[in-house]
């Protein structure tokens, strides 16, 4: 964490401090303080963008929103294997911020958040910019461990796509997977938990199964060396997998292959201690933690992720920022946009009843995640989610089941096409 002065930062004292001291301060009051609280938000993914939309909505106008993001525009990770499975385009995943600005009032500014002074309540951005805030809102998503894989770099992705991040590494998996000729297969190495999202890579072998088979590729074959013993949903995707593309996906987990100890990328090769996989495409996914800028900022804990209060999504460890999305520790909650948009929600209501010194909202989380066996065949694990002992507890839960009819797993695959519109509204106005 920097530590600059607030003489060279230029603040003046901070605004909530004179809105906090007006008693019986409600919302629509916090704009009549001498200036308008400023709530900071660094990402505009699934939990940042909902935050601001969120707290710019409910206030109305009463405080000033300025949300970072480092890309103009932002490709979702979630339904980027339909992008990849050919099911839907590179444009219909990707999202602008101008009805973010426009219709509720957001600052959107594009640039990197590169420190955080805590002391001074401000952040510091890639062009130099100083923005102070009253609360500050972290969703930076995940940082990838590349080293986690022995051999494996930001180089090296650029050959073997991890495509966990951002749209240009979706594009290049694209590219990739579509000049694979019949008979070459892909190696995908998944990452050991906590991760973004964890059925999507099983999710990603289904798709890459799925259009193989449709292109008559019936010699290649997708080969999942885990870093795990078990899987998400494994129960459901590896009888999926059986029926639909049968030979086509092997999953060898940790316990079989002992583990991944070399990639190389430039030679298709994934060496595990039983064998030299060969790959014409390979999906290399590492370990991930907290966002880059939540972990220089001393919010992460030694597990990787952000401790947080599980009533608010406050920081445990400093009550002016709230951190949501992946880089939280959301115990029970699986790492997910449908769960990242739950806890901006909470998190929004709850900054808010605090700058307004009004009781704060109690907190109930759910989640849902979809996964494609194959187009028009999802099934779904979800739950709900509240406050138990000072964490994040599941409270119900429900996951679909082996041998559903046909038309269930339709309507799942249905009711996955309508969250996609529904959350990306939600997240973008
Ligand atoms: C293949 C795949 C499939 C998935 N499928 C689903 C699904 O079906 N359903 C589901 O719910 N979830 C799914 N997910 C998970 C989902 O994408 C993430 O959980 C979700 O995006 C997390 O939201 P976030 O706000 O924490 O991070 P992100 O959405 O990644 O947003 C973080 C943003 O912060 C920006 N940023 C980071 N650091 C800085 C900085 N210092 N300054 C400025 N900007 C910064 C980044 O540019 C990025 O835009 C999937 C993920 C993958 C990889």
């Amino acid at each position: 964490m920097v530590h600059w002065t607030r003489r060279r930062l230029g603040l003046a004292a901070g605004s909530i401090a004179a809105g906090m001291a007006m008693p019986g301060l409600c919302l629509p009051n916090i704009a009549r303080a001498q200036s308008r609280a400023r709530v900071v938000i660094v990402g505009g993914g699934a939990g940042g963008a909902s935050a601001a939309r969120h707290l710019a909505a409910a206030a109305r106008g009463s405080i000033e929103v300025t949300l970072v993001e480092a890309g103009e525009t932002y490709t979702t990770c979630f339904f980027s294997n339909h992008y990849l499975g050919g099911l839907r385009s590179f444009e219909s995943i990707t999202h602008g911020y101008g009805r973010l600005q426009s219709e509720y009032g957001v600052v959107k500014v594009t640039a990197r958040a590169v420190a955080v002074d805590r002391d001074a309540r401000a952040v510091r951005l890639s062009d130099g910019v100083v923005l102070p805030y009253d609360r500050l809102v972290l969703s930076p998503g995940v940082e990838l461990i590349f080293d986690s894989v022995p051999g494996y770099s930001p180089d090296a992705a650029l050959i073997a796509p991890h495509a966990w991040q951002g749209g240009d590494q979706a594009r290049r998996l694209k590219q990739k997977f579509e000049a694979l000729e019949d008979g070459e297969n892909i190696l995908i190495v998944p990452p050991p938990n906590p991760y973004r999202c964890p059925p999507a890579p099983y999710e990603r072998a289904s798709i890459f199964a799925h259009a193989m088979k449709a292109k008559g590729h019936a010699g290649s074959r997708v080969i999942i060396l885990d870093t795990k013993e078990k899987f998400a949903k494994q129960g459901l995707f590896q009888p999926g997998w059986e029926s639909h593309y049968p030979g086509m996906v092997e999953w060898i987990g940790v316990d079989m292959h002992g583990g991944v100890l070399e990639v190389d990328a430039a030679a298709g090769t994934v060496t595990t201690d039983l064998d030299i996989f060969e790959g014409a495409l390979l999906n290399i996914i590492p370990a991930q933690r907290a966002g880059a800028i939540a972990q220089e900022c001393g919010l992460a804990d030694a597990g990787g992720y952000c401790p947080v209060e599980a009533d608010s999504m406050r920081s445990r460890l400093d009550p002016n920022i709230f951190v949501i999305g992946d880089s939280a520790d959301g115990d029970d909650l699986p790492k997910s946009a449908y769960a990242a948009n739950s806890q901006a929600q909470i998190a929004a209501l709850n900054l808010l009843g605090d700058l307004a010194g009004t009781p704060l909202a109690p907190a109930h989380y759910i989640n849902t995640c979809w996964s494609m066996i194959m187009p028009g065949e999802s099934v779904m694990e979800g739950g709900e989610y509240a406050p138990e002992d000072g964490r994040i507890a599941n409270v119900r839960g429900f996951i679909s089941q082996p041998g559903e009819d046909a038309a269930v797993r339709l309507s799942n695959f249905n009711d996955s096409l309508a969250w996609y519109d529904m959350i990306t509204t939600d997240m973008f106005g």
